[in-house]
């Protein structure tokens, strides 16, 4: 399931995964929700059908979350896990922001795993779904975006999960990654 191993520093690990995010065992799963945080389709709908009910009455709570942003909540029913960290990617336009917000959603999530120390954090592919980024793209910005938060945090010991659902984002990654 792992296809790709990437080194960054002495602590930290980039795992290229083949898979969903709720196949791997880690402390915070990350899901690609909606600006609302009340549930809707692709990730987000399997990662509260898999939570349960416990998981949207707490982000009734929370009042959304804006474009770029990310907030933890607990992982109810996935036991496994210790937090679910929702975050917001941007619906693809084109435009110059779209690259900054997405590279927020991995910055913002790893950095509310490091608040509460967690070792392992499985990302899906934010916005590449039904918010289109073009997936090269956005694996990229999202590689850039790891890599820069995990040399900016040397001492953090983190394995990061980049979960490929659909076969095309594993292939996106690895071409980018094996330089093809
Ligand atoms: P977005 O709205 O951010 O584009 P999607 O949920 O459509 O969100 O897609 C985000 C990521 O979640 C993609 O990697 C997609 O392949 C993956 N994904 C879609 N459905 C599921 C699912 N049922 N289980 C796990 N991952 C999924």
């Amino acid at each position: 399931m792992i296809q790709k191993v990437i080194k960054c520093g002495s602590n930290a690990y980039i795992n290229i995964v083949k898979g969903g995010v709720l196949d791997v065992k880690v402390d915070a799963i990350v899901n690609a929700a909606n600006n609302t945080l009340l549930g809707g389709g692709g990730v987000d709908g399997a990662i509260h059908r898999a939570a349960g009910p416990g998981l949207l009455s707490e982000c009734r709570t929370l009042g959304g979350c804006e474009t770029g942003d990310a907030k933890a909540t607990g992982a109810y029913d996935i036991s496994f896990a210790k937090a679910i960290i929702h975050t917001v990617g941007p619906v693809y336009s084109g435009s110059d922001e779209d690259a900054h917000l997405l590279a927020s959603c991995y910055t913002n999530s790893l950095d509310r795993a490091l608040e509460r120390g967690f070792e392992s954090v499985a990302f899906p592919c934010i916005s590449t779904g039904v918010y289109g980024y073009p997936l090269g793209d956005a694996a990229k910005v999202a590689m850039k975006a790891v890599k820069d938060w995990l040399a900016a945090h040397e001492d953090a010991v983190i394995n990061v999960y980049i979960c490929c659902f659909r076969e095309e984002e594993l292939e996106a990654y690895l071409k980018l990654e094996n330089g093809q």
